[in-house]
């Protein structure tokens, strides 16, 4: 594939004004690229070079990039900074100067994909003295054969501009479009099922709803093994190589992340023992959530985004080591910093300092952590995640070693309120979270919340003391002093899982220190996309909008109803937050992370079912 095919590809994602649209863009651009080409196309649609996992980054600084562009094209770099701040944005600066050229290279040839490619990979790999030279003639070197559309993005990815909006339901999608003709011929017996749920419907919607369960089924599956093997890029690989038969090859792989299982939340243990019965009740730890892949002498551990975090926590891999019995294993955590002589549990803003790039042997001597072991989905080569809860928990039980570092979390099995709100205040007072219970017969249910876990905080009391994490999707201009931040408030929306788009929840104007504000500026001006993004759905039009990407926390005295707001929309309207004020970032939160309409909209339901029981 040309590079030149992908840039136009891409050009087109980025004028696209809706998520559907975006969708079959991105089916055509995956069938044109050919088995050693998709991976990579989807990477760097993503503006990325691998799997997050991988914790490859080309993290190019702007003026490398500046000073490549200049040696390229010959202009000084200071015309490159001055055209870079009159468009503000290097992609377009790129474009304007490549469309006249001062400079034609003799040896110039079309760039393809591959090329293009691994040049960033030689970029993110290149340390060491002499380093920042090659960056910038690998740079160089792209831009000397770059059209003016391919120049645009070859500046935005390595500088971290990409911005095209394509999440990885949106890639799923993408592939389940191109596959479902397949997928038609080999599983018969899911096209049965189909077809027979379909036998009251008119001929004509007969045919169009049965091509869109049969694509939604499919992309279910694509999720399983996504859920399973966190890298989109080597599935898609997989698939074009041996089409739908490739998936029976994805399987748990230690060192490849397992998506996460998420807690739903109830607010009592009533409703907890109503909702799943006799059940695992545990302590919840306020810390780090870690997924750790023991293989033979290796050990890797992933964060709850599925970073690879390994060099942070010397100790827990020296635990791994000692502690756990099996050759092979994937277990999952929350590790903690623990003070051993009172037997306090330490708050997250202290367990959060081991989150850092130096002094790590030191602080990890200073502040040692304890891991929490709650589940495990890999021993030796048998799959735990299918098996029920109480066997993954006797099998945890079994492969730990007593011993400094692993332990298993506190807990107790009881189908009695009363006895969870014992444990639920002993854990309180403990300076712990809270509680989290266990469906006893749950599977692992990976990169989802589906009731097999509930959790139980102390802030919950049916109003809306929780609070929600929201993406800011615009921001408005600020009037008076707030005129000095150029920030008055933030359109925020909350993600909708089904539509894969951000719906619009609040305008978020109080909260901020002056700091933040400043800091809101800073970034948000750095990510403004001149139009809506395309899976943003909202009425209202702030004065800038800006690529969904940052997660803030916000409180909130309750969710009322709105006409202005897109989020649980029906015909009374749709739904807001009444007096939001903003706590804090979640820089640890991708846009997806964000709380869902769903959850939402359950809030609400809640929210009611108190005010009428406060008013009887
Ligand atoms: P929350 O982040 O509030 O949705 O709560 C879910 C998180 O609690 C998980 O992602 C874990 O990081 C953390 N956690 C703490 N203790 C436990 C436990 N015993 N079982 C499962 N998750 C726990």
């Amino acid at each position: 594939m040309k590079f030149r095919e992908l840039a136009e590809f891409f050009e087109r994602l980025e004028k696209a004004s809706s998520r559907l649209e975006m969708t079959s863009i991105l089916a055509e651009m995956l069938s044109s690229a050919g088995k050693s080409e998709i991976g990579k196309a989807i990477y760097l649609s993503q503006g990325t070079i691998a799997a997050a996992h991988e914790g490859l980054e080309i993290g190019l600084g702007e003026s490398l990039m500046i000073n490549a562009i200049a040696k390229a094209t010959g202009y000084s770099k200071k015309e490159v900074e001055e055209l870079y701040k009159e468009k503000g944005d290097l992609g377009l600066a790129v474009q304007e100067i490549a469309s006249k050229k001062k400079q034609r290279s003799l040896f110039s040839e079309e760039l393809s994909l591959e090329k293009t490619f691994s040049n960033f990979v030689k970029i993110a790999k290149a340390e060491g003295p002499g380093s920042q030279e090659l960056k910038i003639r690998l740079m160089a070197e792209l831009f000397n054969s770059a059209s003016p559309l391919e120049g645009k993005f070859i500046a935005r990815i390595p500088v971290g501009k990409m911005r095209l909006g394509v999440g990885e339901p949106t890639i799923m999608d993408a592939l389940a479009t191109n596959y479902s003709k397949e997928f038609e011929k080999l599983f018969p017996k899911q096209v049965k099922e189909i077809k027979s749920a379909l036998k009251e419907k008119k001929e004509e919607k007969r045919r169009k709803e049965f091509e869109l369960r049969l694509k939604q089924r499919l992309r279910e599956l694509i999720e399983e093994k996504y859920n399973i093997y966190s890298d989109l890029g080597e599935i898609a690989e997989m698939l074009k190589e041996k089409g739908l038969k490739g998936l029976e090859k994805v399987e748990i792989t230690p060192g490849i992340p397992i998506r996460p299982t998420l807690a739903e939340r109830l607010s009592s243990s009533e409703e907890i023992v109503k909702k799943i019965g006799k059940c695992f009740v545990e302590q919840k730890y306020d810390g780090f959530r870690l997924q750790v892949h023991k293989n033979g002498k290796e050990a890797t551990v992933f964060s709850r985004q599925s970073e690879n975090v390994t060099h942070m926590f010397p100790e827990i891999i020296k635990g791994v080591q000692e502690q756990l019995k099996a050759k092979k294993a994937i277990v999952e955590g929350e590790a903690l910093a623990f003070n051993e002589a009172t037997g306090e549990y330490f708050p997250f803003q202290v367990t959060i300092q081991r989150k850092r790039k130096y002094d790590i042997e030191k602080m990890a001597e200073e502040m040692p952590l304890k891991l929490f072991l709650f589940d495990v989905m890999l021993i030796e080569n048998e799959n735990m995640m299918t098996k029920k809860f109480v066997e993954r928990r006797k099998a945890l039980e079994k492969l730990v070693k007593p011993g400094g570092v692993i332990e298993l979390t506190k807990s107790i099995v009881t189908g009695r309120a009363k006895e969870i709100d014992k444990f639920f205040e002993d854990s309180i007072e403990k300076g712990l979270e809270g509680i989290i219970a266990k469906d006893l017969n749950a599977k692992y249910i990976a990169g989802a919340r589906k009731f097999a876990w509930i959790k139980l905080k102390r802030s919950y009391k049916g109003e809306l003391s929780d609070s929600i994490e929201v993406v800011i999707a615009g921001y408005y201009k600020g009037k008076g002093k707030r005129a000095q931040f150029g920030l008055g408030g933030l359109l925020s929306c909350v993600y909708d899982k089904d539509a894969d788009e951000f719906k619009s929840i609040a305008k978020i104007g109080t909260g901020m220190s002056e700091q933040q504000m400043t800091e809101l500026e800073e970034m948000l001006s750095k990510t403004k996309t001149g139009k809506k993004p395309a899976r943003v759905d909202s009425q209202l039009e702030p004065d800038f909008w800006v690529e969904p990407k940052y997660v803030i926390e916000v409180r909130a005295d309750e969710i009322t109803r709105s006409p202005n707001h897109t989020a649980g929309k029906d015909r009374t309207g749709g739904l807001a937050l009444r007096f939001p004020r903003m706590v804090s970032f979640r820089f640890d939160r991708k846009p997806e992370d964000a709380t869902t309409v769903k959850e939402i909209k359950e809030m609400f339901k809640k929210q009611k079912h108190v005010q009428v029981e406060e008013k009887t």
